[in-house]
C-alpha cells in the first residue's frame, strides 16, 4: 500500500505549524491540513486582540522552526520583570536575578502563525493543504486514511491532531476529555496608561478574577481580565469612560490610571484535559491535548513544548516502522508535564475567587518570594527551561 506521508498534521495554528516545521527538518515527509490559510500580517494594523506571552523556552522552539526571527521588533513586547499581587501580598521576579535576558515577550498570534507558515513554505518535504478540512479518518493496517472535504484522501503513517480545543479528531478517536466550566470569560483589550509600560508583566487577583496588564511594544498594555460571564457582558456594553472607570477601580499597577481602551473582546473559559494523548497512530498536540485558564499565560507555551517533545521522540523514527513506542513516550512525558501546569493554574484560580483565599495566596506569594530555590524553580517552569522541558527549549539557557 502506497502511503503519501510519514506524518499528516491537522490544524495549522501556531502549535501545529511549528510541529510541522520541526518534524520536516528531521527529514520526515509532512503534510499540514488547515481549514483557513493564514493571511499575511499587515504592519500598518493596530495590535491584534489575540496577543500571548511567549516564554524563552518557547521562543527557542519557534526560532528552531524558523518563525521567531522573522518577527520585527516593532511587534514584540518584551518583559524582564513580573509582579503578581493578591490582596496585600506580592511576588516579584526579575530576569537578571535568574540569569535571563527576558522573562518573555508579548506577541500577536496571527503574526506567529503567519511566520510559522512562511518558514514551512521554504522547507523540503512539506505539503501545505489549505484551505482544506478533515471530514473523517480511519486506522488501517500500518497506516491511517484521512478523508478531506472535496473528496481527496490521504494515507499517512502517523496522524497529529493539532485542531484546537474543540478537536474534531479527538472526538472521532473516542478520546474522552475532562471539562471544567469556570463560568468566567476573559475580557481582552489594549489600554493606554498614564505612564508607559516599559516591560513589566503585572497581575492582580481582583474581586472579580485575575487582571493582567502585559506590555505591548508601543508602551500600551494588553489586558486580560477573567470575570463572571454576566459581568463581562456588562463591561463590554459600557462606553469607554465607564469601562475605564471600572478598570481603574480594580487596578493599581505602577503605570497609573488607564486613559484609553481599544474595543473589547471576550473568550469563554473552559479547562479541558484529554484523558490520553494517543490512540493507535493518532496523537494530540496543543489545545487539542488540553487547554488551560489564561491566568498564567501558558496555553500556547504548553503546545509549543508538545511540538518540540514530539519532534524529539520521533527524531530517530524512519517513517516506515511502527511509531507507537515513541508515541507512548510522548504521551507519558506530555500528559504529566501538561497536567502539572494545568492543575496548578486551576487551583490558583479556584483558590483566589474568594477574599480569604486571596489573602492566603498573597501571604503565600510574599513567603515564596523570600525562598530562593522556590522562586528559581517557578521561573524555570514558567520559562520552559526546567529539566522536563524538551532539549530545544532548554537551549534558551
Ligand atoms: C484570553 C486568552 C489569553 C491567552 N494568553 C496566552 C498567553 O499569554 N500565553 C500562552 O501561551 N497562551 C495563551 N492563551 C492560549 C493560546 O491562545 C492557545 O493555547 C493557542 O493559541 C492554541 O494554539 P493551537 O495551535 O493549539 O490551536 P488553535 O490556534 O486553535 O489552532 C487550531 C487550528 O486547527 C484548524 N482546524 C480545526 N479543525 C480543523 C479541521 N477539521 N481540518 C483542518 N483544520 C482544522 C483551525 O482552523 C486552527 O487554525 C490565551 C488564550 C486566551 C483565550
Amino acid at each position: 500500500m502506497r502511503v503519501d506521508h510519514d506524518i499528516v498534521i491537522v490544524g495549522g495554528g501556531v502549535a501545529g505549524a511549528t510541529a510541522a516545521a520541526l518534524l520536516a527538518q528531521s527529514g520526515h515527509r509532512v503534510a499540514l491540513v488547515e481549514r483557513r490559510r493564514p493571511a499575511s500580517p499587515d504592519p500598518s494594523a493596530d495590535f491584534d486582540p489575540r496577543v500571548v506571552a511567549i516564554a524563552p523556552g518557547s521562543a527557542a522552539v519557534l526560532a528552531a522552526a524558523g518563525a521567531w526571527d522573522r518577527l520585527p521588533d516593532e511587534r514584540l513586547g518584551p518583559y524582564d520583570r513580573m509582579q503578581v499581587h493578591a490582596e496585600s501580598g506580592k511576588i516579584v521576579f526579575r530576569a537578571s536575578e535568574h540569569g535571563l535576558g527576558k522573562l518573555g515577550w508579548m506577541v500577536e498570534v496571527p503574526w506567529l502563525q503567519a511566520f510559522a507558515w512562511q518558514a514551512l513554505e521554504g522547507l523540503a518535504g512539506v505539503e501545505l493543504l489549505a484551505p482544506s478540512s478533515v471530514t473523517d479518518y480511519s486506522e488501517r493496517t500500518g497506516h491511517v486514511r484521512l478523508e478531506l472535504d472535496g473528496g481527496k484522501a490521504l494515507r499517512t503513517h502517523l496522524l497529529v491532531a493539532a485542531d484546537g480545543a474543540r478537536s474534531r479528531l479527538r472526538r472521532m478517536a473516542g478520546i474522552r476529555t475532562d471539562l471544567w466550566h469556570y463560568n468566567q470569560q476573559a475580557l481582552v483589550a489594549h489600554v493606554a496608561t498614564k505612564r508607559p509600560n516599559d516591560g513589566l508583566a503585572w497581575q492582580r487577583f481582583t474581586d472579580f478574577g485575575p487582571l493582567a496588564l502585559l506590555p505591548l511594544p508601543d508602551g500600551r498594555s494588553s489586558i486580560v481580565w477573567s470575570q463572571p460571564e454576566r459581568r463581562v457582558g456588562e463591561l463590554r456594553a459600557h462606553d469607554d469612560d465607564a469601562f475605564l472607570a471600572e478598570l481603574n477601580a480594580s487596578q493599581d499597577s505602577p503605570f497609573g490610571e488607564t486613559t484609553a481602551a481599544t474595543p473589547r473582546y471576550s473568550f469563554p473559559l473552559i479547562r479541558r484535559q484529554a484523558r490520553s494523548l494517543v490512540s493507535g497512530r493518532l496523537v494530540l498536540l496543543g489545545d487539542a491535548a488540553r487547554n488551560v485558564h489564561p491566568l498564567a499565560g501558558q496555553g500556547l507555551n504548553l503546545g509549543l513544548m508538545d511540538a518540540a517533545a514530539l519532534a524529539e521522540v520521533l527524531a530517530g523514527w524512519d517513517g516506515g516502522s511502527d511509531p507507537r513506542r515513541a508515541l507512548a513516550r510522548y504521551e507519558r512525558w506530555r500528559i504529566s508535564g501538561g497536567s502539572l501546569v494545568a492543575g496548578g493554574i486551576h487551583a490558583i484560580n479556584e483558590f483566589t475567587r474568594a477574599g480569604p483565599g486571596r489573602s492566603l495566596a498573597g501571604l503565600g506569594f510574599s513567603l515564596a518570594g523570600r525562598l530562593w530555590p522556590l522562586r528559581e524553580t517557578f521561573v524555570e517552569y514558567a520559562c520552559g527551561l526546567d529539566r522536563d522541558s524538551p532539549e530545544l527549549a532548554r537551549s534558551a539557557r
